[in-house]
């Protein structure tokens, strides 16, 4: 039986990807601070340890594990990023989970380790242009990000890079852009646009307005957590060291996001823009590396996951719970 090893298992991503590897036939232990917030994990064993703890990641990361996914980071939304308020535990905590689990993984000889990214690295400067974002990987440098928690990333990046250059460790590493799914975040300030917009939808009565920050004409594409799982595994299996993009090149702006919620929901719903935390004017995965290099990138529509996810998000709201 093959062996994985989920770090960040209690988070959103985590929890759907221990899910995933179960399915697949994996052993899986998961770890992370917390348990998974929506429903059990489906790990065979769950952890709870802080991995900035360089004893919890030799505890954890004790055999040759085939696989190893580092997904822990100290992490949210524009709300919880873009403020600065958060920028001097984002970056030690970070930090330090990938310093403390990567000599983990090295002195345990493991097969491969993931490492999760972020589109967060891309300067700022190259995503003024909301129609014409540059998110192609090469741009990353001349490095200009826009948040710490981008420079935190870049630095990791680095750092996985070296080991697998100086100590033949096989490490992966992804660029996830703007990742959501049914048992993410979707209240509490750490939720990301897709998540506060459904909630928002979810509990407004048609033809009444919600609060979009900025003006709604910034653009993004978002990705749904069962088609990041595919490149995920697909991109470790490959060993491919990347960083390769993993990301939708489905851009949508704020505006026409909640719009397509809206019809999801079958409600007439007005805007009031509001100023807030917006991160950069535009941004797209840029999905040519990843299609030369592991012969798939994401082509699953916004809106498939986007009635999924607002099914589950009006279900909380209701306070019906359940997965
Ligand atoms: P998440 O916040 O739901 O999950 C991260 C998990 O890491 C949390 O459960 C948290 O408790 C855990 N963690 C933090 N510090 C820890 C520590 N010291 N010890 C043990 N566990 C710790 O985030 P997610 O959306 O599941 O993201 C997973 C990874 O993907 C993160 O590294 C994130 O930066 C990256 N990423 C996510 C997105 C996205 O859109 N979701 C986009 C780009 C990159």
């Amino acid at each position: 039986m093959r062996h994985a090893l989920v770090c960040g298992a209690g988070g959103f991503i985590g929890a759907h990807l221990v899910r995933r590897l179960r399915r697949e036939g994996m052993w899986v232990r998961g770890v992370d601070l917390k348990a998974p917030e929506y429903a059990p994990s489906q790990a065979h064993e769950f952890v709870l340890g802080d991995l900035r703890e360089a004893a919890v990641c030799a505890a954890v990361c004790d055999r040759a594990f085939d696989e190893v996914y580092q997904l822990a980071a100290d992490m949210g939304g524009a709300g919880y990023i873009f403020t600065g308020e958060h920028d001097a535990a984002i970056m030690h905590n970070s930090a330090l989970v990938n310093l403390q689990m990567l000599e983990a993984a090295r002195r345990a000889g493991v097969g491969r380790i993931f490492y999760a990214s972020s589109a967060c690295i891309y300067p700022a400067h190259n995503q003024q242009d909301p129609d014409h974002p540059d998110c192609a990987e090469d741009s990353a440098y001349p490095a200009a990000p826009d948040s710490e928690y981008g420079w935190e990333k870049l630095f990791s990046e680095r750092l996985y890079l070296a080991f697998r250059r100086n100590h033949g460790l096989a490490a992966c590493i992804a660029r996830f852009h703007n990742v959501f799914g049914p048992e993410g975040t979707w209240s509490g300030g750490r939720e990301k646009a897709p998540a506060a917009i459904c909630r928002k939808v979810a509990e407004a009565r048609s033809g009444e307005a919600i609060e979009v920050w900025g003006d709604g004409e910034q653009t993004r594409s978002f990705l749904y957590v069962d088609e990041c799982l595919e490149g995920t595994t697909r991109l470790l299996r490959a060993g491919e060291a990347g960083p390769l993009n993993i990301g939708s090149a489905e851009m949508v702006s704020i505006n026409q996001l909640v719009a397509m919620v809206a019809e999801i929901a079958g409600k007439r719903i007005e805007l009031r823009h509001v100023p807030g935390p917006l991160g950069v004017r535009g941004r797209n995965s840029d999905n040519r590396r990843i299609r030369a290099r592991l012969g798939w990138a994401p082509s699953r529509p916004l809106r498939e996951g986007l009635e999924k996810t607002y099914a589950w998000i009006e279900r909380q709201v209701r306070g019906l719970g359940g997965v």
